[in-house]
């Protein structure tokens, strides 16, 4: 699953940042509490936009982590303010099962994500 696959569009530098998927606000201790966790794969710069007449310049964050499989975060800064956002290609539901003794599997249940991911208890 790369950057491109898991935002829909086939050239990242035609990314709109308004269409990536399932975009939910965060607050900025949210962003660096998970940035430090889950160190991003790869980081892409957008093209500023202009936003109600003020310029904004997206940051695009990928990684392939547990819960945000295939997605990741945007960050919207502009000269007021700085919005962190979480997106993903699919909006997960998660589906637990045990797997042997001390293993836990999830899994999503969205068709065709096949997100999945061990945690040992
Ligand atoms: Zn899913």
């Amino acid at each position: 699953m790369d950057m491109a696959r898991a935002t829909g569009v086939k050239d990242t530098r035609f990314l709109n940042p308004k269409s990536l998927r399932n975009k939910k606000l965060i607050s900025e201790v949210d962003f660096w509490r998970a940035f430090a966790a889950t160190a991003p794969k790869n980081t892409l710069c957008l093209m500023p936009y202009q936003e109600k007449g003020v310029w904004v310049t997206p940051l695009v964050f990928y990684i392939d982590f547990e819960y945000l499989t295939g997605g990741g975060y945007l960050v919207l800064s502009s000269s007021s303010e700085v919005r962190y956002h979480t997106w993903s290609r699919c909006n997960h539901t998660w589906l637990q099962s045990v797997v042997g003794k001390h293993r836990r599997r999830y899994h999503c249940d969205k068709r065709g994500c096949g997100a999945e991911f061990f945690l040992d208890s």
